[in-house]
């Protein structure tokens, strides 16, 4: 039998093309049915429903269009189906959207901006020093690496903090999995750039969040979850220099019901836009690295960015 990919996502005819040189494909709405279903082995996805994936009982691999995977319906995904998330295709977004967080945080950037509409020009308070200041960089995967690549060029002192430091990637110091407070202990700033594991969620707890200066600022591009949001809130009531600068949400369908998180005044947010909702340039290259993985696997190579079942049981 031969190849069949079903891409959830409209595909640009020219991506189409190379897919359809490899194998049938079909696009959204052009299916119908479970008998059609059952005749997908490749599935090209943005977010995807557990019954459809059931439906697939042919299906051999499974390529996101995003980088974080944590969405996916893990417990229908066969343990033996290959999956591949998209990650580092568009870590130069979200990379420059952690430091115009941390940025806008350090300078007062919207607080100034408010004032200076109303004809208030009156200066007040103190901005913050980026120069100098240690920064943890949590996850250092392909945004994590770019924003510690950013934050030297800003002459700070970078912690890593990763499962590996990969060759190339220059930090100060580096702390594995185990030893999250060592990389957090009297920090300025620390910037989340993980994926929503079984084994990153709720890793920042109050008791974390006490180890950073409590002038300091956390940016969050990776996922919600990854911070207990109750110990989040309580910490900032208690810490009003500290700043929680953020683009991702617990609420992912309905974000607004976060409202215990923004509405307070030590925090400064973007309603999920780092990534493939930045700029139509980062989706469509998004797409186009999605589609470059799918043509790997039909040509019989090994796709890139496979990601660990286990990190998501
Ligand atoms: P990468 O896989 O390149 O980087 C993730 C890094 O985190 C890797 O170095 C990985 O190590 C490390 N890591 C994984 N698990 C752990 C753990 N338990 N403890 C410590 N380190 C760990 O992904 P990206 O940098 O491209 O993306 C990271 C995340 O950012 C995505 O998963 C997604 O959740 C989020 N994201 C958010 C966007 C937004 O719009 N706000 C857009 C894009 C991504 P290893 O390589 O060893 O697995």
């Amino acid at each position: 039998m031969g190849e069949v990919v079903y891409s959830t996502v409209k595909l640009k005819p020219e991506l189409r093309r190379e897919i359809e040189e490899l194998a049938e494909v079909y696009e959204a709405g052009e299916l119908g049915g479970a008998a059609d279903l059952s005749r997908i082995t490749v599935l090209l996805c943005g977010p995807i429903t557990g019954a459809e994936l059931d439906a697939m009982n042919n299906l051999r691999f499974i390529q996101c269009v995003y980088a974080g995977v944590d969405s996916l319906p893990w417990s229908h995904i066969p343990a033996d189906v290959t999956v591949a998330s998209n990650v580092g295709s568009n870590a130069d977004a979200v990379a420059e959207h952690a430091f115009a967080l941390l940025l806008a945080a350090a300078k007062r950037i919207t607080f100034f901006d408010q004032r200076v509409r109303s004809g208030n020009f009156e200066v007040v308070g103190e901005s913050r020093m980026l120069h100098g200041r240690r920064i943890c960089v949590l996850g250092l995967g392909a945004i994590g690496s770019r924003v510690a690549e950013i934050a030297k060029a800003f002459k700070m002192y970078v912690v890593g903090y990763g499962r590996s430091l990969r060759s190339g990637v220059t930090v100060d110091e580096f702390y594995p999995p185990d030893r999250i407070s060592d990389a957090l202990r009297g920090c300025d700033y620390a910037v989340i750039a993980l994926p929503l594991t079984k084994h990153t969620r709720g890793l920042i707890t109050y008791e974390k969040l006490c180890l950073m200066k409590r002038e300091g600022i956390l940016v969050n591009v990776g996922r919600a979850p990854i911070i207990v949001k109750e110990d989040l809130v309580r910490f900032l009531k208690e810490n009003p220099s500290f700043i929680y600068a953020n683009d991702v949400w617990w609420n992912i369908r309905s974000p607004s019901e976060d409202s215990d998180v923004y509405s307070l005044p030590n925090t400064l947010s973007t309603p999920w836009v780092a990534g493939a909702a930045s700029s139509r340039e980062t989706y469509e290259e998004m797409l186009r690295l999605a589609v470059e993985n799918v043509v790997r696997y039909l040509r019989g190579e090994r796709p890139l960015n496979i990601v660990r079942h286990e990190d998501y049981r």
